[in-house]
């Protein structure tokens, strides 16, 4: 049996794993998470076992290297991460890392499976767990301690690979004890869907950015989240005492007694910050010289709508129907969208909602949809959003027929997520038209008007062609997070560009600018939707463009009302004019947080 020829690292001793230690990360969520440590491992994954049609056999051994691929780009990713760190750490996830990927790529295990799907037409899931158990029996049984070891390894190699073919979300969060702070490789949107910020005190991951959707779900749960700490998994041990700094970027296993008095002392303060800032909720949101701003709602899970009243907001400004689709292996129909929907616009209590339809591709995956979706060398670049909903169009016009019937009980607006053409547009209009006949034929009421149709600026081909999409739109939104990936060529999930991803760059403040501009001139309303929405920082720039409306995390809504109410809006007019004549995003960068010192 071949082991890796480098020397292993030694076991660290008891009283080095006991001592505190500080990791650095992404802190994608703000706020402070102080409890025990819940290792989220790949688990054990139950497979069942069939068998494979003769002529499906090669379709099998490709969808096993599909896996395989998948797998190793998780490792290389890993590996990429454990690169930036120095020191003995560095070494032993290398050691660790490197052995995983040996196994993946030509060995025993790999071949062993092909085997087993060619000779015995053995299903992937069933060679692979089979080949797993006979390996990792070999390697315990050997007589070296070390080569013994590796045994967790090989598991852990075949549990990737299985949970990879399977494509099977965490569902270990249901019963973890009060306080948890779950930490794991890396967290899905699905996953983080799972995740109850009652019970669950944050969350920390080896993997991840600042802008992707779990990141995104961190901050709308109002979850202290850190992404990004490759070495975290080779340190943290479940139970272990554990403060997550989400502000900071900062994760901090076994602290001191000190340091956890320091971090409640933060807690508290930042509980005070929260109460007073709550009392601004029934203050208008206008600034100093008058001008009204509106201030929605962000939404990814229903029970976020309860929040988003709470928090003051006019409506909801995006309502991402993603979650609709999560943690389930088939498709909801149209009662079942209908009554989900229905349940949101009636706590919205005749405010708004903007339900945009289904955003699935790219990052954001539902397995209930893999064979909608196929395989696609560049996902955001491929089969995402309303093409998506365009090619399978019983997937658009179940959720036009829902949304059109929730919108009897309260008003509700189409939002179109990825339009590149005013084609698009006209497509899903027609289809709304016939699917409102369908809905009046079966003698269900219809909302009269029928619901204004949106479209998400988010494609720069979009922003460029705003002026012909105003003459098909009702309204636009701007998807900051999008926009920016799309413009500047950045995976917006992808943590090893993150430090590049930059929606202060001139070339997405244009777009921003001219796209709203074609708004104003058609006199269609306009609104910000992507993150930047809700960090105070960017408010003075995107008022002073001319953006009137804001829709963000319900948790970010009382601190951007406060930046609006201490913020003159001619000043932040002449701000932007000084802003658009730059062209180096750090010297826009350093006259914003000038402005933002000056004007609070
Ligand atoms: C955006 O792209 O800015 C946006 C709001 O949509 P999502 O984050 O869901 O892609
Ligand atoms: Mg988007």
């Amino acid at each position: 049996m071949k082991s890796s020829d480098k020397t292993p690292p030694r076991p660290r001793r008891r009283k080095d794993r006991d001592a505190e230690r500080v990791f650095e990360g992404l802190g994608v969520a703000a706020g402070i998470g102080i409890g025990q440590v819940h290792v989220v491992e790949s688990g054990a994954i139950t497979v069942s076992e069939y068998e494979i049609a003769a002529d499906k056999i090669d379709d099998e051994i490709e969808r096993f290297h599909g896996a395989l691929q998948k797998s190793e780009r998780q490792l290389r990713k890993l590996m990429g991460k454990a690169g930036e760190l120095h020191g003995a750490a560095a070494e032993e996830l290398g050691f660790l890392l490197d052995a995983h990927m040996q196994m993946l790529t030509g060995s025993r295990v790999t071949r062993g499976v092909e085997q087993r799907i060619r000779e015995n037409r053995q299903n992937a899931e069933a060679a692979v767990q089979a080949v797993i158990s006979k390996v990792a029996h070999d390697f315990a049984s050997l007589d070296d301690a070390y080569l013994a070891a590796r045994a967790a390894d090989v598991r852990d190699v075949g549990n990737r690979i299985l949970r990879n073919l399977t494509q099977t979300a965490y569902e270990a969060f249901k019963n973890l004890p009060e306080g948890s702070i779950v930490v794991a490789e890396e967290l899905t949107p699905a996953d983080t869907a799972l995740l109850d910020p009652k019970k669950i005190a944050g969350f920390a991951t080896a993997l991840g950015g600042k802008e992707g959707h779990t990141a995104i779900m961190a901050r709308s749960l109002g979850l202290p989240a850190v992404l990004g700490i490759p070495d975290l998994l080779s340190f943290a041990r479940t139970g272990q005492d554990v403060i997550v700094d989400g502000q900071a970027g900062r994760v901090i296993l076994n602290p001191t007694p000190a340091r956890i008095a320091d971090y409640q002392q933060r807690q508290d303060e930042l509980e005070r910050d929260e109460k007073q800032l709550s009392r601004l909720r029934k203050l208008p949101s206008v600034t100093r010289d008058g001008q009204r701003i509106g201030l929605l709602a962000n939404v990814e899970l229903p029970r976020e709508a309860e929040m988003a009243m709470n928090a003051g907001a006019e409506g909801i400004g995006l309502l991402r129907t993603e979650f609709l689709y999560m943690n389930r292996d088939d498709v909801p129909d149209e009662t079942e969208q209908y009554e989900a929907l229905r349940a949101i616009v009636e706590t919205m209590d005749g405010r708004p909602v903007t339900i945009r339809t289904l955003d699935v591709g790219g990052e954001k995956l539902a397995a209930s949809l893999r064979d909608h979706l196929g395989e696609s060398a560049n996902p955001a670049l491929g089969l995402r959003a309303i093409r998506l909903s365009l090619k399978h169009r019983e997937l658009l016009d179940d959720q036009l027929a829902a949304i059109l019937r929730a919108g009897v009980h309260g008003p509700v607006r189409i939002l179109l997520p990825m339009i590149s053409s005013v084609s698009e547009v006209k497509q899903v209009r027609d289809a709304m038209l016939q699917v409102a006949r369908r809905i009046k034929r079966r003698g269900q009421k219809l909302p009269d008007p029928l619901p204004p149709v949106g479209v998400m600026i988010e494609v720069p081909g979009a922003a460029l062609a705003a002026d012909a999409l105003t003459q098909v739109a009702d309204f636009f939104a701007i998807g900051s997070n999008d926009l920016t990936m799309y413009t500047l060529a950045i995976d917006r999930g992808e943590e090893q560009v993150a430090h590049l991803y930059n929606p202060l760059h001139p070339a997405v403040l244009r777009l921003v600018q001219f796209s709203t501009e074609a708004a104003l001139r058609a006199r269609i309303p306009i609104s910000v939707c992507g993150e930047i929405a809700g960090d105070a920082r960017f408010v003075p720039l995107l008022l002073g463009l001319g953006i009137q409306d804001l829709s963000m995390a319900a948790t970010a809504l009382p601190r951007i009302k406060q930046r609006i109410r201490n913020l003159d809006y001619l000043a932040s007019a002449r701000f932007a004019r000084q802003v658009m004549d730059q062209w180096d995003s750090g010297r826009i960068a350093m006259l914003l947080d000038d402005f933002n010192a000056l004007a609070t």
